[in-house]
């Protein structure tokens, strides 16, 4: 029988956009199985717990048989080790990503020869979006709407009341 292939894609979610949900969709393309794995980066500071992104991850993405959401720490090859997966999935948007993405590439190879880093170009309406200034512009009072799923909007209503006051044009 043919070995499953599982895809992990690892990031902060610190919330999940629709630019990561475009990324993981299009994976599902090529891979039987997707997860989405909530690791924490030592550079970035979280507004959202790994539980409350967890649970975020979850209703947006509701009960689609393919993808699945879990979060790990340490390094990312043992947990792609640990659940038997073969791949990375990483999305790539300017070319200011692909010096990092490159570095982070290359180490996880060295680390496991047998693990690949497979990278989707990022679709048009999501060029802009990041976690970060989606965090900034909920906190000075912008809407993100159409930019996050509804469970990520929800929950940046409650950390930011204020919070799409600003609608865009
Ligand atoms: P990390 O802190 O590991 O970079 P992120 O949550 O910021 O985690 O991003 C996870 C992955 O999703 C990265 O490969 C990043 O380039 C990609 N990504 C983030 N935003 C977008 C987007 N708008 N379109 C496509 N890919 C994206």
């Amino acid at each position: 029988m043919r070995r499953e292939k599982i895809a992990v894609c690892p990031g902060s979610f610190d919330p999940i956009t629709n630019g990561h949900l475009d990324i993981v969709r299009r994976g599902l393309c090529v891979f039987d199985r997707v997860i989405i794995a909530v690791g924490h980066n030592p550079l970035k500071v979280d507004l959202f717990t790994t539980q409350e992104k967890i649970d975020m991850i979850r209703r947006s993405v509701e009960s689609h048989p393919r993808i699945e959401v879990d979060s790990f720490e340490g390094l990312l090859v043992d947990y792609i080790k640990k659940v038997d997966a073969c791949a990375i999935l990483r999305g790539l948007r300017v070319i200011s990503d692909f010096e990092l993405e490159m570095q982070l590439a290359l180490m996880n190879r060295r680390l496991c020869e047998e693990i690949d880093t497979f990278f989707l170009m990022t679709d048009y309406n999501h060029l802009f979006v990041s976690s970060t200034i989606v965090k900034a512009t909920a906190a000075a009072g912008g809407s993100v709407e159409g930019l996050v799923p509804q469970s990520a909007l929800d929950m940046l209503r409650e950390k930011f009341p204020q919070t799409n006051k600003k609608q865009p044009r």
